[in-house]
């Protein structure tokens, strides 16, 4: 098959679809791989580091689009990347359809085989092709937080891990599930006293049994809640409902009970953040106080860090990536029930119910 590969052409976005590692695996199974060059670049990735591997560099997007039989990408296509995809061609990228009717109007038109990261599962019911970037933004949120704790930054002018003979940071971490976790594990790291929050008692059970002694638990009561907010110096929101709006479990009234300076991070704003007071930023103007307290609230924080969070994506979407070049897609979505999960839209029709239902499309 032929796989290509264009450069992102999304505001801010510097990961890349394909990396030389991927594109070796490709080519060692007998695919032709061709990549838009400069594609890489934002992520550390030089054209030679594909041809290096075997990878054809060619000059525009156009003839990614016109060769490929399978288009690889991060992003959702932007409209000008939609009008150059067709019927008989694979799309493999996230897509986050169900609040984008006009994306979806426009891949239906396509005809294209569009299979969207976010939506294929795993054997577990979790979200192999999103764990990633939770991974990535949970384990940047302590780092980000405590940059936003220094005083030129607004913040409390204090140290994640204190110093001798001075307490650490507390961290207070709203949802315990993987950007919860991987946030804790950091901020402790970092030498800060950290407490997870969670509503779930099997996950709770779960942290404790596993990270005893790294940091504690508590059970997500609103009183549980008031209190470790109130005490805190940073506030890291990293719930979860599947499908939902994130819940506001913190409201503007409870940011006068918190210390002055303190910082939130709130890694749940894609979701619309579980602070009353959060609002998305931007990587170029990150920070804003409200009410005394820093407020962190970048929506697509691993761009900040897109050489990792490119390998991170490229790890996992890897073999799935392979099984569509090697046996396309119809094969292998027959032969796995959680890549079908990620089949979209083909030739024309919906196959997501929950897309459908969402943009009332018949599915
Ligand atoms: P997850 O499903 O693994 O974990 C969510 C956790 O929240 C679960 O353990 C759940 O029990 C808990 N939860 C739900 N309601 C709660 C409540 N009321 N109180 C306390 N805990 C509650 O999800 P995840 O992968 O960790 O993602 C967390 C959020 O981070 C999502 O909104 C996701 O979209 C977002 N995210 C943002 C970025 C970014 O760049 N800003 C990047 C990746 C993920």
């Amino acid at each position: 098959m032929l796989i290509g590969c264009p450069k992102e052409i999304k505001n801010q976005e510097y990961r890349v679809g394909l990396t030389p590692a991927a594109a070796q695996e490709a080519i060692g199974h007998g695919h032709e791989v061709i990549i838009e060059t400069g594609a890489g670049a934002g992520a550390g990735f030089a054209d030679s580091d594909y041809t290096a591997v075997g990878a054809a560099i060619v000059d525009t997007a156009e003839e990614v689009f016109a060769r490929a039989e399978m288009v690889v990408k991060v992003k959702e296509p932007q409209a000008v990347e939609r009008k150059q995809l067709r019927e008989g061609q694979i799309l493999f990228t996230y897509l986050h359809l169900a609040p984008d009717p006009e994306q979806t109007r426009d891949l239906l038109d396509s005809g294209v085989t569009a299979i969207a990261y976010e939506t294929v599962t795993d054997r577990n019911g979790g979200l192999p092709l999103l764990a990633p970037m939770s991974e990535v933004a949970g384990r940047l949120a302590p780092q980000v937080g405590a940059w936003t704790l220094q005083k030129a930054n607004g913040g409390r002018g204090v140290l994640m891990g204190g110093v001798p003979g001075v307490s650490p940071a507390k961290v207070a971490v709203i949802g315990g599930g993987v950007v919860g976790t991987h946030a804790a594990r950091v901020a402790a790291g970092m030498g800060a006293r950290v407490t997870v929050l969670d509503m779930s008692l099997p996950r709770l059970r779960y942290l404790d049994d596993v990270f005893a002694g790294t940091f504690e638990t508590r059970y997500a009561s609103r009183g549980n809640t008031e209190e470790l907010v109130a005490e805190a110096d940073m506030v890291i929101g990293a719930v979860l409902i599947p499908g939902a709006a994130a819940p506001k479990l913190v409201s503007r009234a409870q940011l006068s009970g918190m210390k002055p300076g303190a910082a939130i991070v709130d890694v749940a704003i894609d979701q619309g953040g579980c602070f009353e007071t959060s609002r998305a930023t931007t990587h170029d103007d990150p920070i804003y106080e409200v009410d005394g307290v820093m407020h962190y609230c970048v929506a697509n924080m691993p761009g900040a860090v897109a050489r990792t969070s490119t390998l991170a994506l490229g790890n996992a979407t890897m073999p799935f990536m392979l099984a569509l070049a090697d046996k396309g897609w119809r094969a292998a979505c027959e032969a796995d029930p959680h890549l079908l999960e990620g089949l979209n839209t083909h030739a024309g029709k919906l196959t997501y119910y929950a897309v459908g239902k969402a943009l009332g499309i018949d599915v």
